[in-house]
């Protein structure tokens, strides 16, 4: 294995077996380890790479290995923006949730942005997280602190729960 070994492009070699979908390539070792999906095998070959950096003196001299996730037998490219694209490929959808009123997006977790595959998926998601639903259905973050999520939340929620009024007319309420 040389710095020159293409792995992409129209002479690409193929390290890997054509019948096996998700495999690692260890370079150097030259071992090939199936893995059972994409998920998986990009998990165990960002391990791997991580090690391998963690324990390399920084010498060109030294030899390395690295983890290349391998579909079909040939390294596999985390597909390109479609705009880059020339051959086939297909469009998903994915909603992100943003607060309509400060533009926040939810990232509770702390995770990055979460996307959802549908739109009453992504409100569920925002609700359950602690978002707040308005009655004319826009979903709000948990902001607390702002006027104007404050009053949003106020007036949605005298719409949904309008006071009861039972108080006689000219007669004030005692203070308790
Ligand atoms: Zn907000």
């Amino acid at each position: 294995m040389t710095g020159t070994t293409p792995l992409f492009g129209p002479n690409r070699i193929r390290p890997g077996y054509e019948d096996t979908e998700w495999s690692v390539w260890i370079t150097g070792m030259d071992d090939i380890l199936n893995q059972p999906d994409l998920t998986t095998a990009l998990m165990v070959a960002a391990e791997h790479n991580a090690m391998a950096l963690s324990i390399h003196d920084g010498s060109p001299l030294t030899p390395n290995t690295w983890a290349i996730v391998l579909h079909h037998g040939y390294a596999w490219q985390r597909p390109q923006p479609a705009a880059e694209q020339s051959g086939p490929y297909t469009v998903h959808m994915v909603v992100e949730i943003r607060c309509p009123l400060c533009s926040y997006v939810l990232d509770e977790e702390g995770e990055g942005v979460q996307c959802y595959p549908t739109e009453e998926g992504a409100r569920q998601s925002a609700i359950g997280q602690g978002w707040t639903e308005l009655v004319d259905g826009r979903v709000i973050c948990m902001d607390d602190l702002d006027e104007e999520h404050i009053n949003a939340r106020a007036e949605s929620e005298a719409i949904k729960n309008p006071p009861k009024r039972e108080e006689i007319p000219g007669q004030e309420a005692l203070p308790v």
